[in-house]
């Protein structure tokens, strides 16, 4: 006879984008063993596989991570891991200039939608040409950080994101088959051109958490966002050049003193 295993408590939540009501339970040791193996690998793209795997279990499958938008599956996963080890989330936060360690603890409700007044997701190439836009998905993100170095990743997903372009009397859609052509597309833009589409990445909406804070032991000023996934705040903000604040996040765990490792990029 097997032994009866434990019934796992269910809750709902509201997607902010999709506004789809999904049922989640907290993920259990198994899977928690998982992401801390992943956080301690400090390889972004395991983080991101480990935590795409434990969201699509803990919502039953509802939220597919091949479609959903990173902002809805940002929030999925803070409020399974706040039902997971609890709502309040500790971070060390690294100073940019000396290393030093500050501690700050976080409420998952704290985590907001960041959202750039004028975004949009049509833009206007030139007089002739427009196109129309859609969000990245976890995958996308997953994609960027396999090789941060990676042009051609940049231009796989820009193209990829693209719905349709739109010339004065033709429509083209992106159905997925041509998407040689929209990729062709792309890398023909003016850098102007391409800048415009990577602003739309830049401006979109994020879940984010801005610390700001100054520094103990050196008295600089740290502001250091942090996304609730990788605690590393997206690849595409990172285009810029901004300085590097590492946090370490030590929720999970504490009685084994283990430590999840994470990077978020800020800017001082
Ligand atoms: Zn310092």
């Amino acid at each position: 006879m097997s032994i009866p295993m434990i019934k796992v408590p269910s809750y709902i939540m509201k997607l902010p984008y999709s506004q789809q009501e999904v049922k989640y339970r907290p993920y259990v040791v198994r899977e928690e063993k998982l992401l801390i193996m992943a956080n301690e690998s400090e390889d972004v793209a395991v983080v991101m596989d480990a935590v795409g795997d434990v969201i699509k279990a803990c919502t039953f499958d509802a939220i597919d991570i091949k479609t959903a938008p990173l902002f809805d599956v940002q929030y999925a996963f803070l409020q399974i891991r706040g039902k997971s080890i609890g709502e309040i989330l500790e971070f060390n936060c690294i100073c940019g200039e000396c290393e030093a360690r500050m501690p700050v603890a976080i409420a998952v409700n704290e985590f907001k939608m960041k959202t750039t007044p004028g975004h949009t997701n049509k833009i206007q190439l030139d007089d002739n040409f427009h196109v129309t836009m859609k969000y990245p998905t976890f995958q996308h993100f997953t994609k960027l950080y396999v090789d941060e170095n990676s042009d051609q990743n940049v231009y796989e997903v820009l193209a990829e994101c693209i719905e349709s372009i739109y010339t004065e009397d033709e429509v083209f859609t992106n159905t997925g088959n041509n998407h040689q052509d929209f990729r062709d597309f792309v890398e023909n833009l003016t850098v102007p051109q391409f800048e415009k589409l990577e602003n739309f990445f830049v401006t979109m909406p994020i879940l984010e958490k801005i610390i700001e804070y100054a520094c103990v032991e050196c008295n600089r000023k740290n502001i250091i966002s942090i996304d609730g996934i990788t605690n590393r705040i997206g690849k595409f903000t990172s285009m810029g050049k901004r300085g590097v604040h590492r946090v370490i996040d030590s929720t999970s765990r504490k009685r084994k003193s283990k430590s999840r490792i994470g990077i978020a990029h800020g800017s001082v």
